[in-house]
């Protein structure tokens, strides 16, 4: 395989799709119509203290749009920047795997032959909605595409889980991860710094605990304090303690470091509405998030991997 090129001191989604595909890759998100088990009663309700109405999939596209209609209007957007580029269909509002495995089956089949150009599939899921039956599905669309799984974890410490009312443990995350990488599905595993009553150190940890899994990948962002969710009516109502930017950019270079070098970043910042939005701020400047992390890394002189301990 070819090496990635180095346009940052890790290894970031953009190079990865750039050298496995030859062209620019974009995300296409799609919005299947799913709900969420921490939803309906069947996990929990209320859904996670920081998921937002439409399901942490506030930039899909229009659910009540056949999925054909939302991916051309999509691409043409895309196609107005990069005419030339290849697509991921991308799954993200709620629990993308929370249906009967044969209707995932057609809905993922109809995704991946919207268009020729479309080189994989993502399925946003929880870690306790991927029995062996879905699991069987996704390896045999495997055969057709490349499928990427986005497992929400956030945090592996229970107290904090319980606090978020996330519904599932670190060994629903563990086993379905388990379970996906001997089906050969790579797995990008979802980490949100800054919840309630975490320390640095706790941050670090659950980023160790990912890294020792062998996770293919990873996406890091700051907990967005948003209107309309559980998290910002306890802000409101007793605004706790929320990480700077320069706290942020150290926390999220430790975890760089501690991640083995081959482990693909997908993200190190987040999209929040800006409508919805309550804090911190700082989260809607994400470039300037980025530049602080790269200069961080020049000035500590380290890299992705610095402090790893395990290479996939
Ligand atoms: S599992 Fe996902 S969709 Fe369901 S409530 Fe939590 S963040 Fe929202």
């Amino acid at each position: 395989m070819r090496k990635p090129p180095e346009t940052k001191r890790y290894h970031t989604l953009t190079d990865e799709l750039s050298t496995r595909y030859g062209k620019k890759t974009f995300k296409i998100a799609l919005d299947g119509s799913f709900t969420c088990p921490n939803r309906d009663g069947a996990k929990g309700t209320g859904g996670c203290a920081f998921c937002s109405l439409r399901g942490s999939g506030d930039f899909a596209g229009d659910r009540t749009r056949q999925l054909a209609d939302q991916f051309s209007e999509r691409l043409a957007l895309m196609k107005r920047k990069w005419p030339d580029g290849k697509y991921i269909v991308y799954f993200q509002a709620f629990t993308n795997t929370y249906a009967d495995p044969k209707h995932l089956q057609e809905l993922y089949e109809s995704a991946i032959n919207l268009d020729p150009d479309i080189v994989g599939l993502n399925v946003g899921t929880r870690p306790d909605c991927l029995d062996d039956a879905v699991v069987a599905v996704l390896k045999e669309l495997a055969s057709k595409t490349d499928v990427t799984v986005e497992l929400g974890l956030q945090t592996i410490h229970p107290g904090t889980q319980a606090a978020m009312n996330l519904c599932y443990a670190t060994d629903d995350f563990d086993d379905a991860v388990v379970r996906l990488r001997s089906a050969r599905i790579p797995v990008v595993a979802h980490v949100i710094d800054g919840l309630p009553d975490e320390t640095p150190e706790m941050m670090r940890e659950t980023i160790r605990h990912v890294a020792a899994l062998g996770v293919a990948g990873v996406k890091i962002h700051m907990l967005h304090v948003m209107n309309g969710t559980a998290v910002g009516a306890r802000y409101a109502a007793d605004p706790f303690p929320l990480l700077t930017l320069t706290e942020y950019v150290s926390i999220v270079c430790d975890q760089l470091e501690l991640l083995p070098p081959d482990v693909v970043i997908h993200r190190l910042t987040g999209d929040a509405p800006a409508a919805l939005l309550i804090a911190p701020e700082w989260t809607k400047k994400k470039f300037v998030v980025q530049n602080e992390i790269d200069k961080e890394l020049r000035r500590r002189d380290t890299r992705q991997g610095s402090k790893a301990t395990r290479s996939l």
